[in-house]
């Protein structure tokens, strides 16, 4: 017999069969709030997750801050997982440079209106916030962590996720939120398309004496984007304050390693080089984390009663700071798909549904793939004539006004065809 959803349900308590309408396999960002949303409207939800939350928690788990886009934060709004979090510092402005050039072409969030342009958000924050959120939620979302997927049955009626202990989940939708290395996509045979980039993200968070001023760069250099993105001030238990930004610093892969292993004070005197000196003294304030770079994209986001989403879908380049941001797109799109089909009785992973939320993501995906894919190729180079033509072009962007907003609004996600849940209307 089903068992029912429980709210005291843990991976531990947990029966070794169980039956929701939908089994999410990864609880990062987008799985996490996939689950939320989709609880918040009546939809009973088990989330597995190989990773122990308590151990994702932890300062040294992951280092990178999220550029949230505005879009993003209406959707975190939305779930009531913005409100918990407590640390953010919003981006003002952006500024784009390209080596040593004087050309330049700089962003401001006044040209638009009052709101920022986005938000920085620390990982473990987001994490925190998502997790009070999901725990807020346990009447519809077992947890299964950790757990991980082995295998997927798809049949006529209702796909059955098989769990590496022996669990196994029934569902009547199985969604795909495990990331670049999805197992739920190999295990239904979907083909990957994609390539490898010949860099490596380095990211570190840095203390420094002068304010960031809300502006996030994004200084080209020959090897790749450098990045310096503002981070909200950290306040001492004295009540000193310092400080910080996060950065993305994109390597070549043969050199990355090097840098890697620097002591601190020259792995310090690199990235002053590269920041140019205007944030004064600096400081590492936490560990070097680094991330092998590739762009990936599922040549189907739909299966029998299976979905791909976020980063299972899509893997693209953190030049532009969009990979969860397009996630989120998912997300809010698949909410609504499955909450309409809720409303009028249908299942949840009736064909027309499945191909709406296909024809609807991957189109906007694949743009901005392309998109950061091509600016990568552009700027990540010292070919004088290309580097003549791109400054040429940073410099007439930056004075035609209607092109500079159009593109702050594609960096904000508020272009194109939005879920309800992005534009603030209530589903
Ligand atoms: C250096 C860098 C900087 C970035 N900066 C930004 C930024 O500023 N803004 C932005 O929007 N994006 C950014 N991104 C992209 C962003 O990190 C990803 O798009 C995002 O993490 C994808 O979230 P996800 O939930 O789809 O996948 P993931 O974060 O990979 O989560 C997948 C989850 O699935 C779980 N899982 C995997 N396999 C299984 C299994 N078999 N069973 C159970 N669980 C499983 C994992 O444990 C994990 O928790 C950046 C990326 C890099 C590399």
């Amino acid at each position: 017999m089903d068992a029912t959803v429980n709210p005291s349900k843990s991976a531990d308590s947990a029966p070794q069969r169980l039956t929701v309408d939908v089994a999410i396999s990864g609880g990062g960002f987008v799985g996490g709030a996939l689950a939320v949303g989709l609880a918040r409207h009546g939809v009973r939800v088990a989330m597995i997750d190989r990773v122990d939350p308590a151990v994702a928690l932890d300062r040294g788990f992951d280092g990178r801050a999220f550029a949230v886009a505005l879009s993003s934060q209406r959707l975190l709004a939305a779930l009531d997982i913005w409100p918990r979090v407590k640390i953010t510092e919003p981006i003002r402005h952006i500024r784009v440079s390209d080596g040593d050039s004087l050309f330049f072409l700089h962003y401001d969030h006044a040209d638009l209106g009052d709101e920022p342009l986005g938000y920085m958000v620390e990982n473990r924050v987001l994490r925190t916030a998502l997790a009070s959120a999901i725990t807020a939620e346990s009447e519809r979302i077992v947890r299964l962590t950790p757990a991980t997927v082995i295998g997927l049955t798809q049949g006529p009626d209702r796909a059955t996720l098989a769990l590496a202990d022996g669990r196994m989940v029934d569902a009547s939708m199985v969604i795909a939120a495990d990331g670049r290395t999805s197992t739920l996509r190999e295990l239904s045979g979907i083909p990957l398309v994609g390539w490898k980039y010949d860099q490596v993200g380095i990211v570190a968070t840095i203390g420094h004496a002068r304010p960031h001023d809300g502006i996030a760069h994004e200084h080209f250099l020959p090897a790749g984007p450098f990045a310096i993105l503002p981070l909200a001030d950290e306040y001492g238990a004295d009540g000193t304050s310092q400080h910080r930004s996060s950065l993305v610093w994109t390597e070549r892969a043969d050199a990355a390693a090097g840098y890697l292993a620097l002591p601190e004070k020259t792995f310090l005197a690199e990235i002053d080089r590269r920041v140019g000196g205007f944030l004064g003294e600096l400081s590492l304030m936490g560990p070097r984390f680094s991330h092998p770079l590739g762009l990936q994209f599922a040549s189907r986001y739909v299966d029998r009663r299976l979905v791909l989403t976020g980063d299972a879908a899509h893997g693209i380049h953190p030049i532009a700071g969009q990979g969860v941001n397009l996630g989120y797109r998912d997300v809010a799109a698949l909410i609504e798909i499955i909450v309409d089909a809720k409303r009028l009785g249908l299942d949840l992973a009736h064909p027309a549904g499945l191909a709406r939320y296909e024809r609807w993501r991957r189109a906007d995906n694949l743009l901005m793939a392309t998109a950061c894919d091509l600016l990568n190729r552009l700027f990540s180079n010292d070919v004088a004539p290309i580097r003549i033509a791109r400054d040429i072009g940073l410099s007439i962007v930056n004075r035609l006004r209607p092109v500079k907003k159009l593109l702050m609004r594609h960096a904000m996600g508020t272009v194109g065809d939005l879920p309800r849940l992005m534009r603030g209307e209530a589903l």
